[in-house]
């Protein structure tokens, strides 16, 4: 076993404290991969302050990790020494399931095994559960580390592995493009990653914000237009306009109020994973041949995909960097959605 510094919170209700973990030595198909850059996903935080339940402890966070190759295993042929890389949200699955075959791992019917968090054998993962990019460094089958193309600087790129990921495949499922009227809902980590991907995409790209504080950002990021939810004309006005809505918050919204922006056949997908169950009126579906959805990140082949996407458009997240140290102040201010617009933890500084 091999050792790494790494960040890691002890208990629901704690703070963050400096760690020593373990990695496992390189197997045949490993990757190693020193950390340069971890963004803050909310995600991150939901698990790590056990708001989903069944988090492990310590929970070492990060999902959207870049680096660069420090070693291989010997039967490594995708990546070398030196090359610049991404691991996102997973970092194994079956590879044998009708998911797994069609290239979209995060619906492994066995469950993927994410990138912390997940229960795995103390040979994977000493401690029995995998531990993320709040770290110096990481071990990841060859499989599931991503090439980070040279027109994208590692810290902007982070965010992409996560962020990135879980706007372009919905984006991409539903046809975003020309002619395609896509509404954003939230202005956060994802969203705002999403403003630009579905405006790259060709579509008329409307933002629905809390308020209108961010609209001049939501502007440079591509989109058309912006609306303030807090206004109730805003409802009004677009009733029945979207064909995909895609909502990135992570608090409950009256979804009902949403479904009705959809036009006929429209699509309401579900990317924000608050604690609550959600309901919504079936007059609201069936009226217009409305559906909600949901999506979950993205597969491997289509991650790679969305990173070679957002270099030959010039897509990077807006980031603020900070130190390990600050991570419990960053979890407190992305919850108060006042991060402009993704955290990124320097690896430097772990
Ligand atoms: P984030 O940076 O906190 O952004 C969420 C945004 O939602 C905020 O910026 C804010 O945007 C809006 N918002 C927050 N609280 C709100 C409230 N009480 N009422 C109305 N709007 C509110 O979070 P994120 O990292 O983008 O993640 C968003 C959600 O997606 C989380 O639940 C996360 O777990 C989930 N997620 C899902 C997947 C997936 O695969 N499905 C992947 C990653 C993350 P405005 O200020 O513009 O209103």
């Amino acid at each position: 076993m091999r050792t790494a510094a790494a960040y890691a919170m002890p208990s629901p209700n704690g703070a963050f404290e400096k760690v020593t973990i373990e990695r496992r030595e390189l197997g045949p198909r490993d990757v190693l991969i020193d950390v340069k850059y971890a963004g803050i996903c909310h995600s991150d935080i939901h698990t790590a302050r056990d708001e989903w339940g069944g988090a492990a402890y310590p929970c070492v966070p990060g999902r959207e990790i870049a680096g660069i190759v420090a070693a291989v295993g010997s039967a490594v042929n995708k990546h070398q020494v030196g090359d610049r890389v991404g691991v996102g949200c997973m970092v194994d699955s079956c590879g044998v399931c009708a998911p797994c075959l069609a290239d979209e791992e995060q619906y492994c019917e066995s469950g993927a095994t994410m990138t912390y968090n997940t229960p795995v054998d103390p040979a994977v993962q000493p401690g029995g559960h995998t531990m993320g990019g709040y770290s110096t460094q990481v071990v990841v089958t060859e499989h599931f580390v991503l090439a980070i193309p040279e027109g994208i600087g590692l810290d902007v790129a982070a965010p992409l592995l996560c962020a990135g990921i879980t706007l372009f495949s919905p984006l991409r499922h539903w046809h975003a493009g020309p002619g395609k009227q896509v509404a954003i809902v939230g202005m956060g980590g994802l969203g705002h990653v999403g403003v630009k991907i579905a405006a790259a995409l060709g579509a008329e790209v409307t933002v629905l914000s809390h308020s209108l504080s961010k609209q001049d950002d939501g502007k440079l990021f591509g989109a058309n237009h912006y609306y303030a939810t807090s206004d109730k004309q805003t409802f009004r006005e677009l009733r029945n306009r979207f064909d995909i809505i895609i909502n990135t918050v992570s608090a409950d919204l009256p979804i009902d109020s949403y479904l009705r922006l959809l036009a006929v056949n429209g699509t309401l997908v579900q990317l924000g994973l608050p604690e609550n169950p959600m309901s919504v009126k079936t007059f609201n579906l069936a009226a217009y041949r409305r559906s909600l959805s949901g999506s979950m990140i993205g597969g491997i082949a289509q991650t790679q995909e969305m990173l070679n996407f957002c270099a030959e458009h010039g897509i990077g997240a807006e980031i603020e960097l900070i130190s390990a140290d600050e991570i419990d102040g960053a979890f407190d201010r992305v919850v108060a959605s006042d991060v402009r617009y993704r955290f990124v933890i320097d690896a430097a500084t772990i």
